[in-house]
């Protein structure tokens, strides 16, 4: 991704974050950035050590841990459980609802991309969780394979 196209998601982040009630503080936005910069899943501690090497500024693993948390609720982030690693969303620049995320996980080399299933197929899962009197808040998942480049 460009420099520019980097700038105008934060800047949109920025803005959902004050329509929101909260704030993309300097700090957030660095942790966002190493995020919208990358195309593989990072680990806090592989955006701690992104952070000291390229903006020469260290950043306690706890406190990217606490923002990654709070970029998470915000729909900036998304976790990806299995590996506990992070990716930016990849609808930062939309103004839909977003409640549910779907990924492409390369087994091989962490390359992910989120995708965006059919609406009859979320409203399906909304609908069965429904019959289960569960109350569904934001579901992830993960579809594991193997990306175009590892394929070769
Ligand atoms: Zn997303
Ligand atoms: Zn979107
Ligand atoms: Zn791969």
């Amino acid at each position: 991704m460009s420099i520019e196209s980097i700038n105008t998601l934060l800047n949109k982040a920025e803005v959902k974050c004050n329509q929101s009630g909260t704030k993309l503080t300097l700090k957030r936005k660095l942790i966002l950035q190493q995020l919208l910069e990358s195309d593989r899943l990072l680990s806090a501690y592989e955006i701690v050590e992104r952070i000291k090497v390229k903006e020469n500024n260290t950043m306690p693993a706890m406190s990217v841990y606490r923002i990654l948390g709070i970029l998470e609720s915000s729909n900036l982030v998304h976790k990806i459980e299995s590996q506990n690693k992070y990716i930016a969303c990849s609808h930062i620049k939309c103004n839909h609802s977003h409640q549910s995320a779907q990924f492409l996980i390369c087994e091989k080399c962490d390359f992910i991309k989120e995708i965006n299933l059919n609406h009859t197929v979320i409203e399906n899962i909304d609908h069965l969780s429904e019959q289960e009197n569960f109350k569904l808040k934001f579901s992830v998942m993960e579809f594991k394979g193997v990306c175009q480049n590892c394929q070769t």
